[in-house]
């Protein structure tokens, strides 16, 4: 018998639909693939040397639960450099990927029944994860001429006594927008007056085009207090299969997180650590490269969705995803409890383009597509959904 728990969780759309995507390659389909957000680099060169080096220097016994000194280290000054924030040591805490910094953040601090304030669209684990620790996630509804990014007014509407927590994606994932100083410092005086955390999902802080990204910590000393932030290297440093990400907190928070850690996987692989220290450290300017071509296959896909009237987007600034408002072809599919998800598998069978559907993200009227892809197939991959929208008229 399974947990009751499990009964209540819906397996993650953006890998289910990565795995089927592999299924239909392997049988010889060739499917354009704009689901999973994924970049198409490798690990820069450099960051793979440290991380060999690490390997044949047989830095491979146990370490410190809460992760490397050496690359908390380099955390802390990422921190202090580019968001002008300061830590200590004992405020850091590496983990296996940015997922986990974020269920061993809750973990460390919900108890049953506490609400957490979601805004939508949210990222399709989000939900899930605060189920899985014991939280109950409230779904906080947001306005599209505000690209769906989280108001104080929004927060009024839903917060109550149980709120303890509220999420972020900043770069959001999914719209790709990217909040003002302004807003985040409205969002931290609610928040603060009223003793709810702020989960700061910062994973897309480097893919920003217009250098306006604000990390939350570092607008106040309040701020820092209650916020936790989420970082890692999947998207940064295209090393989402070394599975290293981190939080920063406050002293008694990054304890809970740590002490959590210590029970669960002691702590992330020692290698992929090196890795991640060897990306933080040498590894700048390759990444700069990263962004400079995401943003021009943003500004690509933009130009190419830009000629198929019949659909609506939100103008992405940062993260390498658009998130696409076909609501016009409602009456055009028959579904029985998803429209996102008929139209995403209709396109998947009649053009071979995958996209996820809005209803991951907690809005049925939308589908995301990643354009961290190769050029090739972005093209390829909205041409497919405009022959598909035409073929819908
Ligand atoms: N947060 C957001 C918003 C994401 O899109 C992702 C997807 N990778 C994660 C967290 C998890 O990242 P990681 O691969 O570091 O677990
Ligand atoms: N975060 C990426 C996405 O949203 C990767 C998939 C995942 O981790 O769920 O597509």
């Amino acid at each position: 018998m399974l947990s009751n728990e499990l009964k209540n969780i819906t397996p993650s759309y953006t890998i289910g639909i990565s795995s089927k995507v592999a299924e239909l390659q392997e049988k010889g389909l060739n499917i354009c693939n704009l689901s999973i957000g994924e970049p198409d680099f490798n690990v820069p060169t450099k960051a793979k040397d440290i991380a060999i080096d690490a390997f044949n220097n047989n830095k491979t016994k146990y370490n410190n639960v809460s992760g490397l000194n050496e690359l908390k280290n380099e955390v802390i000054k990422k921190f202090k450099f580019e968001n002008n924030v300061d830590y200590d040591l004992d405020e850091i805490v590496i983990s296996s990927g940015a997922k986990h910094a974020i269920t061993n953040t809750l973990i460390s601090i919900l108890n049953p029944g506490d609400e957490v304030l979601v805004p939508k669209p949210y990222w399709v684990s989000y939900p899930e994860m605060i189920k899985l620790c014991s939280g109950l996630p409230v779904f906080v509804d947001t306005d599209k001429k505000n690209n769906f990014k989280v108001t104080v007014s929004d927060i009024k509407k839903y917060m109550t006594s149980k709120t303890k927590m509220l999420f972020i994606s900043n770069p959001s994932n999914p719209t790709g927008a990217i909040y003002t100083k302004e807003e985040l410092e409205g969002i931290v005086d609610i928040c603060t007056k009223n003793n709810i955390y702020i989960l700061a999902d910062e994973i897309y802080e480097k893919i920003s085009y217009e250098d306006d990204f604000v990390s939350i910590a570092s607008l106040s000393n309040e701020a820092k207090n209650i916020t936790i932030t989420i970082n890692g290297f999947s998207k940064s440093a295209a090393m989402t299969g070394m599975r290293v990400g981190y939080s920063a907190s406050n002293k008694s928070i990054a304890k809970g997180i740590s002490t959590v850690q210590g029970h669960l996987v002691s702590h992330p692989s020692t290698i992929s650590q090196w890795c991640a220290y060897g990306a933080l450290k040498y590894c700048s300017d390759d990444i700069d490269d990263m962004v400079k071509i995401y943003k021009q296959k943003r500004d690509l896909a933009i130009d190419l969705l830009s000629n198929i009237n019949s659909i609506d987007y939100i103008y992405p600034k940062g993260a390498f995803y658009i998130f696409i408002d076909i609501s016009n072809f409602k009456s055009k599919l028959d579904y029985k409890d998803s429209f996102s998800v008929e139209f995403c598998d209709k396109l998947l069978s009649n053009n071979n383009v995958a996209a996820v559907p809005g209803v991951a993200f907690g809005m049925d009227d939308y589908i995301r597509i990643s354009y961290a892809c190769s050029e090739e197939t972005l093209v390829k991959g909205i041409k497919g959904i405009k022959e598909f929208v035409n073929s819908l008229l």
